[in-house]
């Protein structure tokens, strides 16, 4: 039944649009415009604090008319460690400093033995949005080879078992909250990017675990990453052609994976690359999270025309390249609006044309 609740809100709407998760904080909150900014609250004023910026960031989605909601990752620090700090076998205390995504050095906890969870993560959050909309909304959790990419692992000594071991655990967190009404269950895997033989190799097999069994829609996002100095510099060293997508894309198409969200504005991957997957549902990013300019609604309606070419109307789900926490809240607000109003065209255009 809850199958049939779930994906029913979702198929009202052609084009529906969303973000692919974080958005800014308030500034009473955490500092603005940084990532893994620090809480400027504490104890029970934080969790308070955390509830009322879940509301006001899903109210600024509905007041820009985004059809798919989120909680804007309000509630949490960062989108892979706030989900590894709630799980037992990991040290945050003992740190090492590991090359994240084989690009920048970061200081990281330790996996120190077998790896569980406890308790639940979000599921009381996402019982809270739910109460608060009956749009349909989509929640995001890290997948598992992004996961171990922000760890070093003193006891599996396997990037394989650990990711295999997460994956279980995900599931376990997925089912809870499929089972809370969240909609769409949506994997960040900016890993997918840069570790091609892995994903082949066994990480698709993981995302597969990772959902196995979900009553709700299932997503993956694979980006370029957040528009901080680090990315942006190696995306210098990337080409004029983007084309990391065509070494995973042949086979998340087999995937039982539902949803691929995608980096396709203002980057150079070549939209022909869709073709790949062509069959799946696609949140095809439209807003550029790596500048402070906002898009025209008609640069927008430009880039979902492109992926139109290779993606059927009724599984194309425009959205943002990636998270925009680290962007001022009236550049995020714009950026939403801009997204809004460039799917409105298109959808005018559409319905013209039937
Ligand atoms: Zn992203």
């Amino acid at each position: 039944m809850k199958t049939l609740i779930n994906k029913t809100r979702l198929n009202k709407i052609i084009l529906p649009t969303s973000t692919a998760g974080s958005l800014p904080k308030p500034s009473w909150l955490a500092q603005p415009e940084a990532l893994w900014s620090p809480w400027k609250l504490q104890g029970d004023e934080l969790i308070d604090g955390k509830y009322d910026a879940l509301r006001v960031s899903l109210q600024e989605q509905q007041q820009a008319g985004i059809d798919i909601v989120s909680d804007g990752e309000q509630t949490r620090q960062h989108f892979v460690t706030t989900f590894i700090e709630h799980l037992n076998g990991v040290d945050f205390e003992q740190r090492k400093t590991v090359k994240i995504r084989d690009r920048y050095e970061a200081s990281v906890p330790t996996v120190v033995g077998a790896v569980s969870r406890p308790t639940s993560v979000f599921v009381e959050d996402a019982k809270l949005l739910r109460q608060q909309t009956s749009q349909p909304i989509k929640w995001a959790l890290p997948g598992p080879m992004t996961m171990i990419d922000t760890l070093y692992d003193d006891h599996y000594h396997s990037r394989e078992k650990l990711a295999w071991e997460f994956a279980k655990i995900l599931n376990q967190e997925a089912k809870e909250l499929a089972a809370a009404g969240v909609d769409i269950i949506q994997f960040d895997e900016p890993a997918f990017n840069v570790f091609f033989d892995e994903v082949n190799d066994w990480g698709i097999a993981c995302l597969e675990r990772a959902i196995e069994g979900l009553s709700c829609e299932t997503a993956v996002h694979i980006c370029y990453g957040y528009g901080i100095k680090a990315n942006t510099d190696w995306k210098k060293t990337l080409g004029t052609q983007w084309r990391q997508y065509e070494a995973v894309f042949p086979k998340l198409q087999k995937s039982t994976i539902d949803i691929i969200s995608l980096e396709c504005h203002n980057s150079h991957v070549p939209i022909e690359l869709l073709e790949l997957i062509r069959g799946k549902k696609v949140m095809v990013g439209a807003i550029d999270v790596a500048t402070h300019i906002i898009e025209a609604p008609e640069d927008v309606a430009q880039t979902l025309r492109e992926a139109l070419k290779y993606v059927d109307a009724d599984k194309l789900y425009p959205c943002t390249n990636c998270g925009m926490a680290p962007l001022p809240r009236h550049v995020a607000r714009g950026k939403l609006n801009a997204l809004s109003a460039g799917a409105d065209i298109v959808r005018r255009e559409l319905a013209i044309n039937n």
